[in-house]
């Protein structure tokens, strides 16, 4: 019978002091060792719950079980059935409340790594693989596709590999989404995402950046072009505010603008012609994936101290645990049952050029405790009276949630869109309430996973297929 304490094999990872301190990636992935090692914790279950935990149901068993038998090109292939980006989602995916939370070992001890097994998988074949991909044979039909992030390149993706001659409209200058623009090198090394955007040109995608839908061209004006479909993944990625004092000091960011400057634009290079602010002190609002990765990239660009402000516990933390342990190793400190009220702003009333006029100096909160469960069962935070501090920083993210930008929506005629601003669709195919228009990803669920991204381009591409060719 098989051992079912047997812990999980440990990801090595760069020593905090050091990578606190640079942007390569922190996580070094399995040893083949350790991955033939791992492989033989799976039990090859005749259910499969695993399966059903997969949002894309990857067959987990059958590709562990290729690992096992050091035919790591065959588990490649079985992982490509399902998923086109292995490599992202073996690093990026929330796999303990996916594949891994279903898993059987986790009954009683840990689960399988999956996704460790699957990013080292998609790791091989990067690194082994001399395959190129089969042009395939073009069916003379066109597609366009709004945003080039998890959604938009899988659908993309799989409609090219049907034949159709797909562009995607990009309004940033380089293609990827959050997997560039937002999710820092540390944790996803962008020569990644890239390796996916060639496979993707080199089946004949045209990919064309520096164009914002909605403004250099509408969606209506995409058909009267000849596109015949449009798909709509154009995300979640405007920032929400807390709406206190303070917020248009300079030294306050969204989480999404210090990302993207950090990111995309490089600003912390010396050869980057993107400024970013060099803080001391840094305070980010928020608990979720994106301010884990604002605080840890605040401390790589030099801050002293860093702060996750968050209203609630550490229970209700909504990051991956995994990202919470590692930013607490680096040194990010939690600030946790706190909000802020104000922020604070320098001012030298006997000279208006001071530069330092308008900048941070602080930012003032309160003390809360844990009150009633709301409505979704979660505690809601209530302010403890007199219990005001000032903290002293002098940046502060913003890491609050984002939302779909309204400007599609605005520039297209017949798109619904709920009281959130997410396109309304039906569910299984992705169609919008536009003929012809189909959408998927954070545009229609608001800010969720590169696997449900990934997993809603693909429902959209099969129905884009049908109903082209139903026409
Ligand atoms: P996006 O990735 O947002 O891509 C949309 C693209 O459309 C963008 O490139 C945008 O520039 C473009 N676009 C927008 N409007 C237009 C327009 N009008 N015209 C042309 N192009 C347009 N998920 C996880 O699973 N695991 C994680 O660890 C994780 N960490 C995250 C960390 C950060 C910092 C952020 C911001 C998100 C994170 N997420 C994570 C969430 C995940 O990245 C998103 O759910 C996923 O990227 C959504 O994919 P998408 O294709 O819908 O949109
Ligand atoms: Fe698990 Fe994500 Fe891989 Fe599915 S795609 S098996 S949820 S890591
Ligand atoms: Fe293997 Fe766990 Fe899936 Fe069972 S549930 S097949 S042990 S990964």
């Amino acid at each position: 019978m098989a051992d079912m304490k047997m812990p999980r094999n440990p990801m090595p990872t760069q020593e905090p002091s050091v990578r606190a301190r640079n942007f390569r990636e922190v996580a070094l992935g399995y040893t083949e060792e350790a991955a033939l090692m791992e492989a033989t914790r799976c039990l090859n279950c005749k259910n499969m719950p695993c399966v059903e935990g997969c949002p894309v149901n990857i067959r987990i068993p059958a590709f562990i079980e290729k690992v096992r038998e050091g035919e790591f090109e065959e588990a490649y292939h079985i992982i490509h059935e399902s998923s086109s980006l292995p490599a992202v989602c073996g690093r990026v995916c929330p796999q303990e409340n996916q594949c891994e939370k279903r898993c059987v070992r986790g009954i009683k001890g840990e689960a399988v790594a999956i996704g460790r097994l699957e990013r080292f998988v998609a790791d091989w074949h990067n690194a082994h693989s001399r395959e190129h991909p089969q042009i395939p044979e073009q069916n003379g039909h066109r597609v366009a596709v709004v945003g080039s992030g998890p959604s938009g390149l899988t659908c993309a993706g799989d409609l090219a590999k049907k034949g159709y001659k797909v562009t995607v409209f990009e309004a940033l200058h380089l293609a990827g989404g959050v997997l560039v623009y937002g999710i820092p090198e540390f944790r996803l090394p962008k020569a990644i995402v890239q390796k996916e955007i060639d496979t993707l040109k080199a089946l004949g995608v045209d990919i064309q950046t520096n164009v914002v839908i909605g403004k250099t061209i509408t969606v209506d004006e995409l058909f009267e072009d000849g596109y015949e479909a449009v798909f709509i993944g154009s995300g979640a990625g405007l920032p929400r505010f807390m709406g206190i004092p303070g917020e248009s000091l300079k030294g306050v960011y969204s989480a999404n603008e210090f990302l993207t400057r950090s990111n995309l634009m490089k600003a912390y290079r010396e050869d980057s012609d993107t400024p970013i602010m060099k803080a001391k002190n840094v305070a980010v609002v928020g608990g979720g994936n994106v301010a884990m990765d604002a605080a840890r990239t605040a401390l790589r660009l030099g801050a002293e101290k860093v702060y996750i402000v968050y209203r609630r516990s550490l229970e209700e933390l909504p990051a991956r645990r995994e990202e919470v342990e590692h930013a607490m190793e680096e040194g990010v400190e939690f600030l946790l049952l706190n909000n802020p009220t104000k922020i604070l702003g320098y001012s030298n009333p006997d000279d208006r050029r001071d530069p330092k006029n308008g900048c941070v100096i602080g930012m003032e909160c309160l003390k809360m405790e844990l009150g009633e469960p709301d409505e979704r069962g979660r505690r809601a935070p209530v302010a403890i009276p007199e219990s005001e501090f000032t903290l002293d920083v002098d940046c502060v993210i913003m890491s609050i949630g984002t939302s779909p930008n309204p400007l599609i929506k605005s520039t297209t005629e017949g798109l619904a869109v709920n009281e959130r601003g997410g396109i309304i669709v039906e569910e299984e195919t992705g169609k919008t309430t536009k003929d012809g228009v189909y959408a998927g990803g954070d545009a229609v669920t608001g800010a969720a996973t590169v696997i449900l991204a990934m997993g809603a381009g693909k429902h959209a591409a099969k129905a884009i297929d049908e109903y082209i060719m139903n026409k």
